[in-house]
C-alpha cells in the first residue's frame, strides 16, 4: 500500500530494528516505547487493522497472534499485553493491523 509506513518496514524501504521475520509476519521495536519491552507485529499483507486482517486472512491473523507469544517468551516477558487499538479514537495512528506487546513493568488495569 503506498504512503503506509508499515508496508514500507515489509518491503525493508524504510529501516526497523527487526526481531523477527517470517513470510506471514514481521515483529520490530517501537519507535516510542510504551513498556520496558515494547513489540510491534505486523501482518506482512496490508489491512487496516486487526479485525478487518481475520476477515480477509485468518491464516495470517493467527500467525500474528502466535508471534506474539514468539516475541514476549524471547524477550523474557512471561506476563505482558497485547494490545490491537482500532480506530484513531481508541490510538490507532498506523492503519495497518499491528498487535502492541507490552510488557516489562506492571501495566495496571483498566487502562486509562
Ligand atoms: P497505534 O497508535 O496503535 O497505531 O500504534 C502505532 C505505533 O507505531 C506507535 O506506538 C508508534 O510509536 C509506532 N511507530 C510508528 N512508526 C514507527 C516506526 N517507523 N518504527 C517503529 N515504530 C513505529
Amino acid at each position: 500500500m503506498p504512503d503506509c509506513i508499515f508496508c514500507s518496514i515489509v518491503s525493508g524501504e524504510i529501516p526497523a530494528n527487526i526481531v523477527l521475520r517470517t513470510a506471514e509476519v514481521v515483529a520490530f521495536t517501537d519507535l516510542d516505547p510504551k513498556a520496558p519491552t515494547h513489540i510491534l507485529v505486523i501482518p506482512t499483507e496490508h489491512h487496516e487493522n486487526a479485525a478487518s486482517l481475520a476477515v480477509a486472512n485468518p491464516i495470517q491473523a493467527a500467525a500474528v497472534l502466535a508471534a506474539t507469544e514468539q516475541v514476549a517468551t524471547e524477550s523474557g516477558l512471561s506476563d505482558y499485553r497485547i494490545v490491537f487499538n482500532t480506530g484513531a479514537e481508541a490510538g490507532q495512528s498506523v492503519f495497518h493491523a499491528h498487535a502492541h506487546v507490552l510488557g516489562g513493568r506492571d501495566l495496571g488495569w483498566p487502562p486509562g
